[in-house]
């Protein structure tokens, strides 16, 4: 037994907070609690419950495990057969067996009922705050069920997989296992927001048309999660660009022609694998008609994008919970740093744009619960575009300004800071980067124009309820009128919209001191940067409702 030396004590160490963790996420987010009020998901409190004790639990270190020990690409075995595989470390199999026997990315399709979306969107906002990456596959995996369901004959092999609650990582195929998890390549290297630019091509193998077997052969130079047991790809035939799902193994149990090239050395979400791979003449099914591929792929962008709205939220909810735990136990000049009003100022903005942050993607959630609704459709269609641009963008100044309120302490990789900051911008770039979602809300203005409507009916519900947020929404609706220099002015546009939108939810969630203080800070901003709260703002009751402890 080693016994403890104390002969070369130097100093005595105290001034230091307690580590946060372990925690329960969901016990603790009072933003969150009290925002699930607004939906029937009181049905989900255990669940909720459970998965928040879990993340502040086994997750939150499994998340620091599956990250310094990343995944490893294995072209050959030892005899030299080629086998494409990626090594991920044991804490990486934990992250997703645990998401996905929770439901993360099956939930609200094995089980519709009211409030499954918002439900699942929470669950998936205790995920990502202590693992991003595993989200990666369990986003894909969620969101391919509306794309393939364009095609029923495959959709009814696919979809009792893809919605088990099996998360079965072995190199086999997808018929010999209890449940499949599936990825997505659309982007080339010749382009990625310009998929028509794909040059992958695609041969029937016998008659063409959907459900169709064909031969793909190209190359994506993004496909995350390579170990996925499908793929919805985008390659062209001779009507244009069609969507193919296309397994890792054939149906006659013999390897398919995809072939991993190499990992991407990415900045973060580095648990996650994300690779460069070529198909030669990979078996694939059309799904859907042909000629008509991002029409039947853009169901599946649609929810990757919601879910990048509800990753930012988390990843700003968990930056600032660290920075106010931080804050709230170390003292600095004889007083806590809580109480300090610079500080109160910082940490009360940043508390502000992850409950707002928060607020937008419960709402998107709420309406893909109503898929028969059509106002909801059209608010989702075009709040889903606004969100992923703004919350998206918000992110990683806001991990940058919780990093500072812990020091040096938050630059450290022992702290979970540095991997939230490395992470955030990922969500911004994949899924279709912050101009695309601009250009994507003016084509729905243009070809949908009662989205937009829809959003300013969203509006009127609380137009009335603060005469400043009025004001700006009548002078917003004035300059969407003429939209003929959209193309140059639409990232100023989008973040109106963005931020009336948040204050108008928070409005709605009923805390009339979060939204008071929201609508004060952000329709007239006094500072570009976070902590240029105007005076008046109450402060310590907004750090007082983030405090996670
Ligand atoms: C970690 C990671 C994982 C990924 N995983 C996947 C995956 O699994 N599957 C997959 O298919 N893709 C994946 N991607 C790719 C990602 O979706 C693309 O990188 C993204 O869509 C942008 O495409 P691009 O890189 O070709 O950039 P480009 O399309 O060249 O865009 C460059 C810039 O130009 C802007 N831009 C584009 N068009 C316009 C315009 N008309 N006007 C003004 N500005 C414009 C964009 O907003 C962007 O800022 C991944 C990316 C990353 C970083």
């Amino acid at each position: 037994m080693n016994t403890p030396c104390n002969a070369a004590e130097t100093h005595t160490v105290f001034n230091q907070p307690p580590p946060l963790d372990p925690y329960n996420l969901f016990t603790t987010d009072t933003a969150l609690r009290e925002a699930l009020q607004q939906a029937p998901v009181q049905w989900a409190e255990t669940q909720l419950n459970d998965y928040g004790y879990l993340s502040g639990h086994t997750l939150f270190s499994a998340g620091f495990l599956a990250n310094e020990n990343m995944p490893q690409f294995h072209s050959h075995d030892r005899f030299g057969h080629r086998m494409d595989q990626v090594a991920f470390h044991p804490a990486y199999h934990q992250l997703m067996q645990t998401a996905i026997e929770h439901g993360l990315p099956s939930s609200p399709w094995q089980t519709p009922q009211p409030g499954a979306h918002v439900a699942r969107a929470a669950m998936m906002y205790l995920h990502n705050q202590v693992e991003a990456g595993s989200c990666c596959p369990l986003t894909m995996t969620f969101a391919a069920v509306p794309a393939i369901r364009h095609q029923p004959d495959i959709a009814a092999h696919w979809l009792p997989l893809i919605t088990a609650r099996h998360y079965d990582p072995a190199n086999k195929p997808w018929f010999e296992k209890p449940g499949v998890t599936i990825g997505m390549a659309m982007t080339e290297k010749q382009g990625g927001t310009d998929v028509r630019a794909n040059t992958t091509r695609a041969r029937p193998l016998g008659q063409s048309g959907p459900g169709q077997l064909y031969a793909l052969t190209g190359h994506k130079w993004f496909c995350s999660a390579p170990m996925s047991d499908a793929f919805l790809v985008l390659a062209q035939t001779d009507k244009g660009l069609s969507c193919f799902l296309l397994p890792r193994w054939r149906e006659d149990g013999q390897r398919n022609g995809f072939y991993i090239q190499r990992l991407k050395d990415k900045l973060g979400n580095r648990s996650n694998a994300s690779s460069e791979v070529e198909f030669r003449e990979a078996h694939a099914w059309l799904v859907g008609e042909e000629g008509r591929g991002v029409a039947t792929i853009i169901d599946m962008v649609a929810l990757t994008r919601f879910d990048c709205i509800t990753g930012s939220a988390a990843l700003m909810r968990q930056a600032v919970a660290q920075a106010v735990h931080h804050c709230s136990h170390r003292q600095v000049c004889g007083k806590v740093l809580t109480d300090h009003p610079l500080i109160q100022n910082v940490l009360a903005d940043l508390a502000l744009e992850s409950e707002a942050a928060l607020a937008f993607s419960l709402r998107i959630a709420q309406s893909l619960d109503h898929p028969d609704d059509e106002q909801e459709q059209l608010f989702c269609r075009i709040a889903t575009a606004i969100g992923k641009y703004w919350v998206c963008k918000r992110a990683p100044g806001h991990i940058n300004e919780a990093q500072e309120c812990l020091g040096g302490a938050g630059y450290v990789e022992e702290s979970i800071l540095p991997r939230l900051y490395r992470e955030a911008p990922v969500n911004s770039i994949w899924e279709g980067s912050g101009n695309v979602q601009c250009l994507d809300i003016l084509r729905a203005m243009q070809r949908q124009p009662d989205s937009l409507e829809a959003v300013f009916a969203e509006l009127e519900k609380t137009a009335g309820t603060d005469p400043q947020l009025g004001q700006y929404i009548t002078t917003l609706k004035k300059d969407l009128v003429n939209t003929s220099n959209f193309h140059y002015e639409a990232r100023r546009l989008v973040e109106k919209l963005a931020i009336c939108l948040q204050g108008s939810l928070l409005l709605q969630t009923g805390n009339a001191l979060v939204a008071d203080a929201f609508l004060r800070a952000r329709l007239q901003p006094e500072g570009l940067a976070y902590g240029t709260l105007p005076t008046g703002i109450p402060c310590t009751q907004l750090i007082e409702r983030t405090r996670p402890l």
